[in-house]
């Protein structure tokens, strides 16, 4: 019997690395999985010394912040470009979030119609809405819920009390389904910008004092707290300290469900090393901490962070060029630098880069959202999104992104791999040069069985 494609290579499978290995695929899965003499295909690709790995799922993405909905195209066009075959985006959407069925289902038509990546979706709730709502939200396929405990927009990304929190929480409570939050404080944020402005402070370094670890760290506790009370799965959405990870591991270790998230702009930047070059580019909620890096490298190797995510935020660079730091917006660009920023990272400390990328970037975040192991793996029977990845330097250029946003916090950052080729759903969707699927040719993927608890 044929396959539609045989990919031979280097196979990272979830039981270790496989030398002169071959995948083939047929129907948008993999079928068979073997080394040495490779199966007839109508295709076979030849990825030499090169590493085939699970495409990566990237936890959090806002495709539709700034341009709506029809964002996702360009948002996926980068996804794929990245070695990101699913997308898990973000419910705040401009100018309406994610919060009703009606709403899920304009935008499940948008990812038919513009997605180069597939897309699973968080869902949220407004301020006041009802409770009965989550349900037919969850029977529509989103794979989590996220709320936030600071008022960004008053209608797209509002704040949320801890009263509407808990009866949130309790609405999941017999679920897998994680609600995450954005973790700052709102009184203490306001209070410190205000005080802020009125000394003349503007710049990135004012930014960073003005949303300090007492505002994070407060939301968080109370956040991880009404979970605990619910007995419901609480998320942290990033944290970035590792005290932050500490506060979470206690609730663990007290028997409740909780967990912690990263983005890999806090294993890289440090606000007082790339502060004065970079500026408002590195402006992101929370801020980015100085000197947290290396223990928070610890936290990624020690299995105490869930995964690793971009938390790529579809901004044009106009939006960071403001005379004052606090009216610059917060959020990088991040789908292409994901995957090379972090093995890189972990290449340089001496771990196994391979294994901790693919344990970070690709399982972790498919059990996490209900996808595994149809994704998150290369296993017989998942399906066929997959990454191919080249020991090759590059220094990043963020002006050859797809996103067309072509701006970077990583610009000129040297990173150790590049991705040579993405597959979404057997599909060649990246060839190495240009994204060569279709629109549409990325899926809508809803939750399915697998919990994190
Ligand atoms: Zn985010």
């Amino acid at each position: 019997m044929t396959y539609d494609s045989v990919i031979r290579g280097t196979a990272v499978l979830p039981e270790g690395t496989l030398d002169s290995a071959w995948i083939a695929i047929r129907d948008g899965r993999i079928a068979a999985i073997g080394t040495g003499e490779a199966p007839q295909a109508t295709e076979t690709f030849d990825a030499g010394s090169d590493l085939i790995i699970p495409g990566v799922i990237d936890g959090q993405t806002h495709a539709c912040s700034y341009g709506g909905l029809p964002g996702i195209r360009s948002t996926t066009r980068s996804a794929v470009a990245g070695g990101i075959t699913t997308i898990v985006d973000m419910p705040y959407d401009n100018p309406d979030p994610l919060n009703s069925l009606e709403r899920l289902d304009a935008k499940v038509a948008a990812i038919r119609e513009h997605a180069h990546s597939n897309v699973a979706l968080y869902g949220t709730v407004m301020p006041g809405q009802s409770v009965e709502e989550i349900e037919p939200l969850i029977d529509g396929g989103v794979v989590a819920f996220k709320i936030s405990t600071f008022e960004s927009s008053p209608t797209r990304f509002p704040r949320i009390s801890s009263t509407q929190t808990l009866e949130i929480f309790s609405a999941l409570a017999d679920t897998a389904i994680p609600l995450g939050v954005h973790n700052e404080d709102q009184e203490i944020v306001r209070a410190h910008i205000a005080a802020a402005k009125a000394a003349g402070r503007n710049g990135i370094e004012a930014h960073s004092e003005s949303r300090p670890p007492a505002a994070e760290m407060a939301a968080t506790a109370q956040f991880l707290e009404l979970g605990a009370a619910a007995g419901a799965h609480a998320h942290i959405v990033h944290l970035t300290t590792t005290r932050g990870f500490d506060l979470v591991e206690n609730y663990l270790n007290d028997g409740y469900r909780s967990t912690g998230e990263l983005c890999v702009h806090y294993l890289w930047l440090d606000p007082e090393i790339d502060g004065p070059e970079l500026g408002a580019k590195m402006k992101v909620n929370p801020p980015i901490r100085p000197g947290q890096i290396e223990a928070l490298w610890d936290d990624v190797a020690s299995g105490r962070v869930a995964f690793v995510s971009s938390d790529h935020s579809s901004w044009p660079i106009d939006n960071k060029f403001t005379a004052s730091i606090f009216d610059a917006g917060a959020g990088v660009p991040g789908l292409e630098t994901l995957l090379p920023a972090f093995y890189t990272g972990a290449a340089t400390r001496g771990y196994d880069a391979v294994a901790l990328t693919v344990l970070q970037l690709c399982e972790r975040p498919a059990k996490f959202f209900g996808l595994w192991p149809m994704k998150g793996a290369l296993v017989i029977g998942a399906d066929a999104d997959i990454a191919i990845l080249k020991a090759e330097k590059q220094v990043w250029d963020s002006s050859k992104a797809h996103d067309e946003l072509c701006w970077s916090p990583f610009d000129g950052r040297e990173f150790s791999v590049r991705v040579a080729r993405t597959y979404v759903g057997g599909k060649l969707a990246w060839d190495g040069n240009a994204v060569v699927n279709a629109p549409g040719d990325g899926q809508y993927v809803g939750r399915g069985t697998s919990a994190w608890f």
